[in-house]
């Protein structure tokens, strides 16, 4: 078996540029020889964050050019606003069809859910006795990707802005005239679809066979029980307060559902996940740290640029926390990296 040789020559201390990981990775995909394993140096968990880095990077800017692809198909002069945003001067919007708009708004989404999603979810699942990086990119690209359908649910009673810098299922729910009380809902539906979609995805991230039979228990402890359920209870009440603070055209609203809904989610996982087995510190080293780190290399950027990196760490920690939750309590989930 061939572990992660690349690290040799890997200095930790000096982290490489985006380019240089992005050119490891490929190479690695050409080699088509490494296997991801129970890794627990530091350099070897710096080196998935920075996968993870390229992963989200690679699903953001796809969702983006889609944007910017498609409206210049239909002559919108869309322009890159910031690395995450695509789309016109809101004071043009009259100039165009709303249909345009409406393609421009919501192709992207669809393709990041369908294809990104979908199909990088099959991919992980499939099958097989490779363990390669390239699985553990993929298998990222589906984590990021497949519950972004509710992430944009979640989102969609915000104000409507079809010149792309809203969100992207408002934008749609608004050409189809959705009264906003309608749009509240489907909002806490999103919610509850974003957590729901983590379930499936306990399947992708997998720890090595000989450990995974250890059998972890999530329910030990009633009092962090009570506690993590606690946790979702005010997670649910900020998501519906958000939602009826938008009804009454409250905009604020908005930050009541991502960072009351958002934030009490991850810390009731990170309540529930039994941190002291063995299977869920491999799982830590191999999954949830470089999530959290791999996400959070991108928070500079998102300050600089006034982009959705300064905030996607918050959703990574609550997909990666949420997956290893429903790992634990269904450890006869089948292994994908499997130690040979
Ligand atoms: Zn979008």
């Amino acid at each position: 078996m061939v572990g992660i040789s690349i690290f040799s020559d890997f200095d930790a201390a000096n982290p490489p540029g985006i380019l240089t990981i992005l050119s490891a990775v490929s190479s690695f995909l050409e080699e088509n020889r490494v296997s991801v394993r129970s890794c627990v140096k530091t350099k070897e968990v710096l080196f998935l964050s920075f996968v993870v880095t390229a992963a989200i990077l690679v699903s953001t800017t796809v969702h983006e050019f889609l944007h910017f692809a498609v409206a210049r198909a239909m002559e919108i002069p869309a322009q890159f606003l910031n690395m995450t945003t695509v789309g016109i001067p809101s004071s043009n919007v009259d100039q165009y069809s709303a249909f345009h708009l409406l393609l421009m708004n919501g192709l992207a989404p669809l393709f990041s859910i369908l294809a990104l999603g979908g199909l990088g979810f099959l991919y992980s699942i499939r099958r097989s006795s490779q363990k390669h990086l390239h699985r553990y990119f993929i298998a990222w690209i589906a984590l990021l990707n497949l519950p972004y359908l509710g992430l944009q649910m979640l989102l969609v009673a915000s104000r409507a802005r079809f010149n792309g810098t809203g969100n992207d299922f408002a934008a749609i729910a608004g050409y189809f005239g959705v009264p906003i009380e309608t749009r509240a809902v489907l909002s806490v539906f999103g919610y509850v679809c974003f957590l729901s979609l983590l379930y499936p995805l306990r399947v992708v991230i997998r720890a090595p066979t000989n450990q995974s039979s250890e059998g972890p228990s999530a329910f030990k402890s009633s009092l962090k029980r009570i506690l993590g359920v606690s946790l979702f209870g005010v997670s649910f009440g900020a998501v519906c307060v958000g939602n009826w603070m938008l009804v009454d055209d409250i905009p604020s609203g908005i930050f009541a559902i991502v960072f009351g809904g958002l934030m009490p989610a991850g810390l009731g996982f990170a309540t529930l996940i039994p941190w002291a087995t063995k299977w869920v510190k491999h799982i830590s080293m191999n999954w949830i740290l470089p999530g959290v780190l791999g996400s959070l290399f991108l928070l500079p950027l998102g300050i600089i640029d006034g982009n959705d990196y300064a905030i996607i760490w918050l959703i990574v920690v609550d997909i990666i926390l949420g997956s290893t939750f429903f790992a634990s309590i269904s450890p006869t989930a089948r292994p994908l990296f499997s130690e040979s």
